[in-house]
């Protein structure tokens, strides 16, 4: 009954915005090997692809095409579980389904976990997809968005933006770039096993207001990083001096960004940042690699504090109203550096608030 339910708002959505998807049952899908859910659900970004193969243009042709695909994932050549694609667009229109909504594809290393996976059947570098074909992938990604399969604030990249490949193919590229919410850099968070975290000594108390209304910038009082490997060693070294010297449970910060880009994964995003005198208890505190009283930090690291942000506020961690303040707004420090103050002083969610009117 509930199938039946589900079906029938398949169709009515379907006849509102033409989407047609070919289920694998219809297409004569092989059954996957094994299935893994989206540890992020609803994903947060659309991966989308070309396959680097002819184009078809008729549903039989298309159906042999996609059929090609998972022969060649499953194969020896990769032997994964399945088609490594969420869904398969061909220019005949349809869209077939791959892994589908929920589970988490094989398509883009560092995004696999927390995306869709799109891919356009044909080849793209010269001539993008007809139109048929583009209609159809916004379509689906309407219908994703409508149905809570896909985060409203999502992300849409190519495949060449996260790793060395030209897919999907240069002239698709260059259409996507001008579509709703293409970003230009995806957010890179390594997540704590990624940066080699210990355990939290015990565990750190739970963000109690949610989302949280402060977000807090510090600076980590060391000298800077800019690839990931010395990155890594100084997010541990602050780990270390936190839990060791200052006998706190874990890393005080809930993300530290480096002046690589990258984001690292401190206590997240639904734990207490540790910093006397704040309201700890709905702020997210971020702290830079580096000490920035002269300089400031460069580009790719204030990019970073910025995507992060504006992503905790699409996942509903950040209030959107949030009031952005620095370290010594509320303690005797000169964290989070002159240069870097100046800056966030002169970002839109700024606040004045102070310790002192806190009461
Ligand atoms: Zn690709
Ligand atoms: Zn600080």
């Amino acid at each position: 009954m509930l199938s039946k339910v589900l079906v029938f708002a398949v169709i009515c959505f379907a006849a509102a915005h033409s989407l047609t998807i070919v289920s694998r049952s219809e297409w004569g899908a092989k059954p996957p090997k094994k299935v893994t859910n989206l540890p992020t659900n609803p994903p947060s970004h659309v991966v989308v692809h070309h396959a680097s193969s002819p184009s078809c243009y008729s549903k039989a042709d298309c159906i042999k095409r996609v059929k090609s695909f998972q022969d060649y994932h499953m194969g020896p050549d990769n032997s994964w579980d399945d088609i490594g694609y969420n869904f398969v667009v061909g220019e005949d229109g349809n869209v077939y389904e791959g892994r589908g909504w929920g589970k988490q594809g094989a398509h883009a290393k560092p995004l696999n976990s927390k995306s869709i996976g799109i891919c356009v059947a044909g080849t793209f570098n010269g001539a993008a997809p007809n139109a048929a074909a583009q209609k159809a992938v916004k379509d689906l990604i309407a219908y994703g968005v409508s149905n809570g399969k896909i985060q409203k604030g999502y992300k849409l990249v190519g495949h060449r933006q996260v790793d060395n490949t030209d897919c999907p193919g240069t002239a698709f590229y260059n259409v996507i770039k001008g579509w709703p919410q293409w970003t230009a850099k995806s957010l890179n968070i390594i997540s704590r096993s990624g940066w080699g975290a210990r355990p939290p000594v015990w565990d750190s108390p739970n963000q109690v207001i949610k989302p949280a209304s402060f977000v807090n910038i510090h600076h980590g009082k060391s000298s800077s990083c800019y690839d990931k490997t010395s990155c890594i060693s100084k997010v541990r070294s602050y780990q270390n001096e936190h839990i060791d010297g200052k006998g706190w449970s874990d890393i005080g910060y809930n993300f530290v960004v480096g002046e690589d880009g990258n984001v690292y994964e401190g206590r997240g995003w639904d734990k207490n940042e540790i910093s006397p005198n704040l309201p700890n208890s709905k702020t997210i505190g971020i702290c830079v690699i580096g000490t920035f009283n002269n300089g400031a930090p460069n580009v790719k690291a204030l990019n970073a504090i910025k995507e992060l942000m504006s992503s905790g506020v699409a996942n509903g961690k950040i209030a959107a109203n949030y009031r952005l303040i620095g370290h010594r707004q509320f303690d005797s420090t000169d964290c989070p550096g002159d240069a870097l103050f100046k800056i966030i002083k002169g970002w839109p969610h700024w606040s004045p608030y102070s310790l002192r009117n806190a009461h």
